[in-house]
């Protein structure tokens, strides 16, 4: 029997001769068809800007240097993610501060936020958790409150709706990947939207070297071939071969998406009559990045290793940040700091999702898992 795996990306033939095209070309590097993928990007998510970066953990990096965190500022965000949305703090050198997760949304718990507690709070990352939009409309206010600024991590959740917008429309900074299991790839790369040009300015100049080109804004010109160098930027572009496959990918982006959500249809359907499995949380704009559902504790551990035995390729998104020796070490975290994402990574299995995925194959992943709790019961 085939492996079926948790996520995988969709390529075809129009994704081959986009990259083919650019090979050709005159650029390989950042050049016109990174200005393409921006501004279609732009548009889709309904933003004045999208800037590009190398991979989503750069675009991370890039985000939280151009909301202005620095040294000994805060970032706060959900211990349910992946360990770049806190680690981009780090590179800073930010302290990170976790909120719990709602168990219902899986999204940091808005009413977790203290803003007793939030001395130095720079930027608040709320992280759309398997493609379910985060509650920004109690998270955005608490952040104006503060004066902080908010960078929704929707690595999950791209083509996911909220309030009649696309999520990336609505955060200060919204920042995306473009990872092979992510809703459209572009192998590595990775983007930030945002209305502010300012913010736009700040991404842009920090992507590449934080060398400055506009003559307005340099200490002096000394000619045409000159520019300088005003704050340690990186070099994080994206390049043209890369960028080429995003726009090819792009436009796909709406039936990548009514795929997943059909599959995740399917799975509610199949899955909701078994006893003791919970499904994940369901939201009219979910664009299901991943399926992940929960069973007791006792028995997470065996019928995750019944499915990979069955060719299943489950995986469990995530171990909670916190809990990782790096942040244990650094800041002595317990794993019962924020009890609701830990309950949820010993009981959580991210069953298998992604546009391609088939009919017989879900059914196979259903089986597996009705006869197992079927013998439990
Ligand atoms: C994938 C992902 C990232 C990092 O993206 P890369 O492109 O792999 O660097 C960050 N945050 C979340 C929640 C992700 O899923």
């Amino acid at each position: 029997m085939s492996f079926i795996p948790y996520g995988r990306q969709f390529i075809d033939g129009a994704d081959v001769q986009a990259v083919v095209d650019v090979l050709k070309g005159d650029w390989l590097t950042q050049g016109p068809a990174v200005e393409a993928f921006e501004k279609a990007f732009a548009a889709k998510v309904g933003v004045k800007h999208a800037v590009a970066f190398c991979n989503g953990t750069a675009a991370l990096h890039g985000a939280y240097y151009a909301a202005g965190v620095g040294p000994g500022d805060r970032v706060v965000t959900s211990p349910l993610t992946f360990a770049a949305t806190a680690n981009a703090a780090r590179y800073l050198g930010a302290d990170v501060r976790f909120v719990d997760v709602d168990p219902t949304t899986l999204c940091l718990d808005p009413s977790k936020l203290d803003p007793l507690a939030s001395e130095g709070l720079k930027v608040i990352a709320p992280v759309s958790y398997g493609g379910y939009p985060a509650p920004l409309d109690q998270i955005i206010p608490f952040a104006r409150s503060l004066n902080a600024v908010v960078v929704e991590d929707a690595c999950h959740a791209l083509g996911a709706g909220r309030n009649g917008r696309m999520v990336g429309a609505e955060a200060d900074m919204t920042v995306f990947s473009f990872h092979p299991v992510k809703h459209i790839t572009t192998a590595e790369g990775g983007m930030v939207t945002t209305d502010d040009d300012e913010f736009a300015r700040r991404l842009r100049l920090f992507r590449s070297h934080g060398i400055e080109r506009d003559p307005s804004r340099m200490s002096r010109c000394d000619g045409p071939w000159y520019y300088e160098m005003v704050d340690l930027g990186y070099n994080y572009r994206l390049s043209d071969i890369h960028s080429a496959l995003g726009l090819s990918q792009l436009s796909k982006l709406d039936g990548f998406v009514e795929a997943r959500r059909r599959i995740a249809e399917r799975y509610d359907r199949l899955l909701s009559g078994i006893h003791l499995v919970e499904l994940p949380p369901s939201h009219s704009g979910h664009s299901y990045h991943l399926y992940p559902i929960q069973v007791p504790e006792e028995l997470r551990f065996s019928l995750f290793n019944l499915l990979r035995d069955s060719g299943v390729g489950v995986q469990v998104h995530y171990l909670p940040v916190h809990m990782h020796p790096y942040y244990r070490n650094l800041y002595g975290f317990d794993p019962e700091d924020f009890p609701n994402a830990l309950d949820f990574y010993r009981r959580a299995i991210s069953l298998p999702m992604f546009p391609s995925l088939e009919e017989e194959q879900q059914e196979r992943v259903v089986k597996v898992i009705r006869e197992f709790m079927t013998r439990r019961a």
